[in-house]
């Protein structure tokens, strides 16, 4: 692995130290919206240029990603798992029965990915009616034996 768990490198910008103990607030927009958040990443202690690894950025897109959610109106990760867990299932189970695949919420609930229209809505219409749940699971399990 090439730079295991420097803490330190050298600006781009001006040849200075970088140190990566600071975070710093950062503020992102997104059609009319804004969230400020604190940023990981090495930081100039001279000119104040910043440079972030993936794992910063990971930070940075789920914030855009909570910020994309409000602005399209899409659940955010805190309500996809209020939901699924309100319906009792697993994240693997929910990706199954709802769609998506196995993953998909685990991907959701972390951010990294952001639930469709449908998913979202699906979930807020099963918030209120649960047991429109047992359509789904009644359609998974005779599917295979339809006479
Ligand atoms: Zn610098």
């Amino acid at each position: 692995m090439g730079d295991q768990n420097c803490t330190e490198r050298a600006c781009p910008e001006c040849g200075h130290l970088m140190v990566r103990d600071e975070v710093r607030p950062l503020t992102i927009r997104y059609k009319g919206l804004s969230a400020t958040f604190p940023m990981p990443g090495f930081y100039c202690v001279n000119c104040g240029e910043g440079v972030h690894t993936g794992k910063d950025m990971e930070v940075s897109d789920r914030n855009l990603n909570l910020l994309k959610a409000q602005a399209e109106n899409l659940l955010s990760p805190t309500e996809v798992r209020r939901i699924r867990k309100k319906l009792r299932l697993n994240q693997e189970a929910a990706g199954q029965v709802l769609g998506g695949g196995p993953n998909a919420f685990h991907k959701y609930e972390k951010g990294d990915v952001l639930p469709s229209q449908a998913i979202s809505n699906l979930l807020r219409v099963l918030e209120v009616l649960p047991n429109g749940l047992e359509v789904l699971q009644g359609r998974q399990t005779s599917g295979s034996h339809q006479a």
